[in-house]
Parts: C-alpha cells; sequence; structure tokens
C-alpha cells in the first residue's frame, strides 16, 4: 500500500537521507523521540515484515546496526540504542510501509515512548543526516 515512505523513497517528499542502497534506505525521524532518531526502511512497499524476504530483513537489520554505530561516532552522548519496529496497526504501526526505528538514548534521558513528538525543523533533520552518513562512511 503506497505511504508517506513511498513519496519519500520516489523522491516526491523530503527527507534527510542518511543511507540508500538497492534495498533499503535510512532517513531522519520527522518527529525524533530523540535528538538523532532514524528510520531504517526496505525499498520495496510493504506494510508487514512477514511479507518481505529473509534477505532484506537480514539486510534492513545491518544497516540499522551500521547507523547505531555512525549514530554513536557521531555523537559521544549517545550511550545506547532502543530499536522498536510496530508491525501492524495492532502493534501501534501509523505508517503502513516496514520501517526499523533507531532511537538514540543518552545517560538519564527518561525517554518513555508511547507519547507525540514535536515535528522537527527539516534544516535540524539535515545537520543531523550529514553528521551520520560521514560517520557512516568511517566504519570500521
Ligand atoms: P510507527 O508508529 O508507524 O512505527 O512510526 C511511524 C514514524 O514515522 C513516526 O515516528 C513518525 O514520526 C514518522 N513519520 C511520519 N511521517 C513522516 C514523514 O513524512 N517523514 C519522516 N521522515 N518521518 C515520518
Amino acid at each position: 500500500m503506497p505511504s508517506i515512505f513511498t513519496e519519500i523513497l520516489s523522491g516526491r517528499a523530503p527527507a534527510s537521507f542518511v543511507y540508500r542502497d538497492a534495498m533499503v534506505a535510512a532517513f531522519l525521524d520527522i518527529a525524533p523521540l530523540s535528538e538523532g532518531h532514524c528510520l531504517v526502511v526496505p525499498i520495496e512497499e510493504s506494510a508487514r515484515l512477514a511479507n518481505l524476504s529473509p534477505d532484506t530483513v537480514k539486510h534492513l537489520a545491518a544497516v540499522a546496526q551500521e547507523v547505531g554505530g555512525a549514530l554513536q561516532r557521531s555523537d559521544p552522548t549517545i550511550t545506547g540504542l532502543n530499536w522498536l519496529m510496530c508491525d501492524g496497526a495492532d502493534a501501534g504501526q501509523e505508517v503502513p510501509h516496514v520501517h526499523l526505528h533507531v532511537i538514540p538514548r543518552r545517560q538519564g534521558d527518561g525517554l518513555r515512548f508511547g507519547g507525540r513528538s514535536r515535528k522537527a525543523a527539516r534544516a535540524e533533520l539535515d545537520a543531523w543526516a550529514e553528521r551520520i552518513a560521514e560517520r557512516l562512511s568511517e566504519r570500521p
């Protein structure tokens, strides 16, 4: 089912991209739960994880691992990460296109899930994307 992520992946809607290859893309969440919050998304349009090939799921996880590493290299205050996937509307999925949240955590941040977060300014998201992408290319 087409969604806002179809628009983003096709370039018809803006996003602050960190990474993209033939199978997977990563960009900043428009309403971050914490600074640097990224979404890792398969290019293939699928609402549910079960409909993706195992190779795509493996690659999605590998890219999320790399993005998490780049986040921590780009900001030393990031001392932990949460991965979150809402698979299906009953699991809280709002955008019907598979996505893995990579959410930076900082000591004592007190972050709780489930609330609404504010939309970030595009310039702020672009700055994070640039910073993360730079560190991604430095991966060990
Ligand atoms: P879900 O609840 O489906 O797991 O999360 C959907 C996520 O997509 C939310 O964190 C929300 O902020 C994000 N999102 C919704 N619309 C857009 C958009 O237009 N651009 C970006 N970058 N993120 C979006």
